[in-house]
């Protein structure tokens, strides 16, 4: 699904820090397929994309990337709203299981292992 993130048109422009802030304000797993995203789990994504880019607009960002990541590749003064992003071992705000930082696709991915599960797969008819 961050991959999805990363490439949609609607979210062009959406840096790694608002993936992961966004897929865990959803409650989505990093790694889950799109397609195995119901309707309303892509609204609710989408929803939570919007809320963190305002969130941080309203922190003073105009852009959405590299300018909240300091030279050792660490978010700077936007950290203090993070939920998961840059978090590793620290304790999640809505459960406190520390989060877990994964690599995909070339990039980290920061998330809650408890809040953020996989969907199962699709049952099989037959
Ligand atoms: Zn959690």
């Amino acid at each position: 699904m961050k991959r999805v993130l990363l490439d949609q048109p609607v979210v062009s422009g959406i840096g790694n820090i608002y993936a992961d802030e966004s897929l865990w304000a959803a409650r989505i797993h990093p790694s889950t397929p799109a397609q195995a995203l119901s309707t309303r789990a892509v609204h609710r994504l989408m929803a939570e994309v919007r809320g963190v880019l305002q969130k941080a607009l309203s922190e003073g960002g105009t852009s959405f990337d590299a300018q909240y990541v300091n030279v050792n590749g660490e978010a700077g003064y936007f950290a203090h709203s993070l939920n998961a992003y840059g978090r590793t071992g620290l304790p999640c705000a809505r459960c406190g299981r520390p989060i877990v930082r994964t690599s995909f696709m070339n990039r980290s991915s920061h998330f809650c292992a408890r809040c953020q599960r996989m969907p199962r797969p699709p049952a099989l008819s037959g």
